[in-house]
């Protein structure tokens, strides 16, 4: 069990439910488009998000972002250690630096003393591109170990300041090697783990990566938050990282959503239909399983466990819940009906459970 890091009151590790992160992508010193930015992923289910500190102005605009945000925000700080105590003293909940490339022993001391002070938690960010040069000469090239080590070694400088209130990242744009390389992190030492895989790319590509980087990790019981990074909007880190968290039974709440991938039965649009539905219900805030399904004769048996579907048949569909057939929707209204059905069936849950 790893043990407990308290980032502005969202507590990670420690058997705490795995948070989500991500990081804004707009300039810092943007005060309104990144507070409109940060609403966007609170709304999306994002629990802490990261805005990089680069400069004095950035540092200053941090101060209105952390009073404003709904969620806390860690400053993202490359090599400057005075971006870094700014950020401490602007109210950062967190810091994320990388020791060894911040100056010395002295200024980290600087930087570790004012955080300690004001209870502020470091994550240790290692990356495959930044180990030291002898690490990568030593093993022969990048691996499991030296990123490991690197890490560590990081992780050390801290502790020799006297500073242990840590969160450990040690990201790789290869799923395989970041799986070997936390797998060996969680057995070496305690602190909690910020897990992802780095510079993912696009969407599509991106996804698929952090989808088995990551999920193969939290099936193992390995990482304490995450953070899906793709190029693009960050508000789709956010939603990536529910699915893989849903994908694994590791979050409750929200729609689960699931369709058939069609088959010669299928005598409907059904991917235009699934398409519509998931955009239409995929807020909703009702813990539900929902099916949209090709076929009227093998959907509902299918979609046994979702507690609503919907299954496509000759100029008609089906309603079912749990497997079984409630009524037919006539196919030009059967998307409204279906989506009112299940903002209805998932108003009476909540109910039932108040
Ligand atoms: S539910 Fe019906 S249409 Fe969809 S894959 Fe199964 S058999 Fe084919």
């Amino acid at each position: 069990m790893t043990r407990v890091v308290n980032v502005g009151g969202v507590l990670l590790g420690g058997g705490n439910p795995v948070r989500i992160q991500s990081m804004n992508n707009t300039k810092t010193q943007d005060i309104k488009g990144t507070l409109e930015q940060i609403a966007r992923l609170h709304d999306a289910g994002c629990d802490i998000t990261r805005v990089t500190v680069p400069n004095q102005e950035a540092a200053d605009a941090l101060k209105t972002i952390v009073k404003q945000s709904p969620i806390p925000v860690v400053a993202d700080i490359h090599f400057d250690y005075r971006m870094a105590i700014e950020a401490a003293k602007n109210g950062a909940s967190k810091i994320r630096i990388n020791p060894g490339n911040i100056g010395g022993p002295e200024k980290l001391k600087q930087v570790a003393d004012i955080c300690k002070e004001r209870g502020i938690p470091i994550r240790v960010g290692v990356n495959s591109g930044s180990i030291d040069r002898k690490l990568v000469e030593e093993y022969g090239g990048v691996c499991a170990e030296n990123m490991t080590k690197s890490a560590l070694d990081a992780v050390k400088l801290l502790e020799d300041v006297d500073f242990d209130d840590i969160v450990i990242s040690i990201k790789s744009s290869s799923p395989k090697l970041t799986i070997e390389t936390y797998r060996l992190m969680s057995k070496a030492c305690d602190y909690p783990l910020h897990v992802g895989v780095t510079e993912a790319g696009t969407l599509k590509e991106g996804v698929v990566k952090s989808a088995v980087g990551i999920g193969t990790l939290l099936a193992e019981g390995i990482g304490d938050t995450i953070r899906v990074s793709l190029t693009g909007d960050p508000v789709d880190e956010v939603y990536a990282a529910k699915s893989i968290l849903k994908a694994l039974d590791l979050t409750t709440g929200g729609i689960t959503f699931v369709s058939c991938p069609t088959c010669g039965r299928t005598e409907v649009p059904l991917i235009e239909i699934a398409n519509e539905i998931e955009s239409r219900i995929s807020k909703f805030p009702y813990d539900l399983k929902v099916s949209v399904m090709g076929c009227a004769v093998n959907g509902p048996g299918e979609a046994k466990e979702s507690d609503i579907g919907l299954a496509g048949g000759k100029d008609e569909f089906l309603l079912f819940e749990k497997g079984q057939i409630i009524r037919k929707l006539k196919a030009e209204t059967a998307v409204d009906e279906f989506v009112e059905e299940v903002r209805r069936l998932g108003e009476e849950k909540s109910q039932a459970t108040l």
